[in-house]
């Protein structure tokens, strides 16, 4: 069965649900027990206890994220830092080399330069918009690549099928954080990537009440990473499975009309003559539109913009914009808004964020699925 949108819908739907019904139910119920009986098992790993990540709602939620990205093999975390920790930390060791994307989520991007050096892992940066300058960061041990399919909070697109040939040339693993495209818009692993991750707190889960993180790969990879959560300890609670499960079901409705939104979002701000600059890869005047539109099927619900008169401007227009509330994070039922320099990128100075592309004046728009009437009309008063 090929992956397409179609098979999606279906998908979220059924995919992982339980082969017999437990008790008739249609809803997976979820299952509040530590422990389970002892039957027999005789590997540590294959114990049954929530830690091991293999209670009846881990091993549905794994195998129904791994069928919508195309995975042999799942397996959720408690956040999306404990899935791109403990996936770095299995894939790489003491002496090892990592090349990574410079434009990275700040959790990520702190972890790399602040804690992985500790472990004796050095990271060097490298430009995903610049192939050619790729081969001048290798290293002898260098082993991984690490990237994301939409960056924070320019929306660039990297040349991410040239990553994956480069990895394969040089015998690297290659790693895609893909929480902002999600598998409706894009899977890493059809055009080659050995590694997906997500931050399912965000489009995944849909409903801003929980954290969580996925990681997809082949089998060998992923009992590797489980083998070392089992020891971390990142697991996610049966509770919040039970959440992302609920959740993961209108993934493929709510995804759409966040396309849709985020599309329509930015063509109004485009064309407002209150607004300097959108960025948005389905703008055609994104410097990645074709880039994108060549690997995507929808560009997600994700945009920012930088409204004429900077800084001042953009704390006014925060100040009136009514339906999106100002908060971090993303991909929820509604619509949220920053302005990175106080939140995302907050740790860095003027100088370093102008060098980035982050003006003051910068807003981060997270789409929901509101009515898209609603929400232009919102913003042509906040901007007005
Ligand atoms: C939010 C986010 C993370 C971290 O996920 P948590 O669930 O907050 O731990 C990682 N990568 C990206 C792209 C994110 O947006």
């Amino acid at each position: 069965m090929t992956n397409d949108e179609a098979h999606l819908a279906t998908q979220v739907v059924h995919a992982g649900e339980p082969e017999e019904r437990i008790e008739g139910a249609v809803n997976l119920p979820v299952f509040m027990s530590s422990t389970f009986e002892f039957s027999g098992e005789n590997s540590y790993h294959d114990l049954r206890y929530i830690r091991l990540n293999n209670t009846p709602n881990h091993r549905a939620l794994h195998t129904k994220i791994a069928t919508l990205e195309n995975a042999a093999a799942g397996l959720v975390t408690a956040s999306g830092m404990a899935a791109i920790s403990t996936t770095l930390m299995t894939v790489l060791s003491a002496g090892d080399h990592l090349l990574a994307q410079s434009c990275l989520y700040g959790g990520t991007y702190d972890f790399l330069n602040n804690t992985l050096p500790h472990l004796g892992i050095q990271t060097d940066f490298i430009d995903g918009h610049d192939p050619e300058s790729w081969k001048s960061k290798l290293k002898k041990n260098t082993k991984a690549i690490y990237v994301e399919t939409i960056t924070n909070p320019l929306l660039q697109v990297a040349h991410l099928p040239e990553i994956v040939e480069f990895s394969q040339a040089h015998g690297l693993v290659s790693l895609i954080d893909n929480t902002f495209a999600t598998p409706v818009n894009f899977r890493p692993l059809e055009i080659g990537f050995d590694v997906v991750l997500h931050s399912c707190t965000k489009y995944l889960n849909g409903h801003s009440d929980i954290v969580a993180g996925a990681v997809l790969g082949s089998q060998d990879c992923i009992d590797k990473i489980t083998h070392r959560l089992n020891h971390f300890g990142g697991s996610l609670d049966p509770h919040a499975c039970f959440l992302l499960h609920r959740g993961l079901k209108t993934l493929v409705l709510r995804v759409q009309c966040q396309n849709d939104n985020g599309l329509a979002m930015a063509k109004f701000l485009d064309s407002h003559p209150a607004v300097k600059k959108v960025h948005y890869p389905g703008l055609e005047s994104h410097p990645d539109h074709r880039r994108a539109a060549e690997l995507f099927t929808g560009f997600a619900g994700t945009l920012s913009f930088e409204p004429k008169g900077d800084a001042t401007a953009a704390r006014r227009f925060l100040k009136r914009i009514r339906l999106p509330i100002v908060a971090p994070s993303l991909g929820g039922v509604e619509s949220l808004i920053t302005r990175p320099c106080e939140t995302s990128h907050a740790g860095l100075t003027d100088e370093q964020r102008n060098v980035l592309g982050i003006s003051n004046g910068l807003i981060r728009v997270a789409l929901g699925i509101e009515a898209i009437t609603d929400l232009i009309d919102d913003f042509d008063q906040a901007l007005g």
